[in-house]
């Protein structure tokens, strides 16, 4: 006789214990970018039962999305992205109430901020920069667990802007610089299209950045003891198959004047 079927939370409930995932599926979680680490953090969420999420991009699906995107089909080409995952997770996860916000992060309206904790799964620092001026002006400021990705490596940084370092703390001022003399508007996909070639990109690596996005995510919003990463930054290395955990410091004189007020 098989085991009964304990429903569709049975598995997870098992592995967090009933009280931390309901913790976790009560919480409201902003995803910013709805890209490659965007759709799995949705994904990994959404399958956890989680019943509130809020998601903000502004790009369109593309035919080069299709190689690592696992809520996006050819039929949608041109759609908006968050409205692409919604129509997804309307047949995957119905009891989810996502809201969908089809632009900018800059322009998208202050009710995003009421979030617990912030997924920020973006390839623009402009983004970054805007989230955390954001968090920083704020008087409860969320955790934010930050993924980045490069050719051949992930990483993934959990802080709290004003507690632990921003999200700018590394960036020298001729870097500040730079970037605001860049066309700030234009969407991350039509920048990359103008400025360089595609940036290489592949579904194990973003599964893999996006799994420990999920995992810290998880982390936060369960409760208990917390985690090792808090404050730090974990990098995973393709090449050799390494991974390594590093605190990330405060800088003093961070080009952000709201960090070094903290
Ligand atoms: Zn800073």
């Amino acid at each position: 006789m098989p085991p009964a079927d304990g429903g569709r939370d049975d598995r997870s409930r098992r592995h967090l214990g009933a009280e931390r995932l309901d913790r976790v599926q009560s919480a409201n979680v902003l995803v910013v970018g709805a890209g490659a680490l965007g759709n799995e953090v949705v994904k990994n969420l959404s399958l956890l039962g989680l019943k509130s999420l809020t998601l903000v991009d502004m790009d369109r699906v593309s035919l080069s999305n299709l190689n690592r995107c696992v809520y996006f089909r050819p039929d949608q080409l041109g759609l908006p992205k968050v409205e692409a995952i919604r129509q997804a997770l309307a047949v995957q996860s119905p009891d989810l109430k996502l809201q969908p916000h089809d632009c900018s992060v800059e322009d998208a309206p202050e009710s995003i901020w009421e979030a617990d904790v912030v997924a920020l799964c973006v390839d623009s620092q402009l983004a970054r920069y805007y989230v955390n001026l954001n968090i920083l002006g704020r008087e409860r400021r969320p955790w934010v667990v930050n993924g980045a990705m490069g050719r051949n490596f992930h990483q993934v940084q959990v802080l709290r802007p004003g507690e632990t370092a921003c999200l700018v703390c590394s960036w020298t001022p001729e870097y500040h610089a730079e970037l605001f003399s860049r066309e700030a508007k234009k969407s991350c996909d039509t920048f990359f299209e103008e400025h360089r070639a595609p940036f290489p990109s592949i579904s194990m690596l973003s599964s893999l950045c996006s799994g420990v996005i999920s995992a810290e995510l998880v982390a936060l919003l369960a409760g208990g003891e917390p985690s090792a990463s808090r404050g730090c930054s974990v990098r995973y290395e393709q090449a050799g198959h390494h991974m390594s955990v590093g605190r990330v410091y405060r800088n003093p004189r961070c080009v952000e004047v709201l960090c070094r007020r903290c």
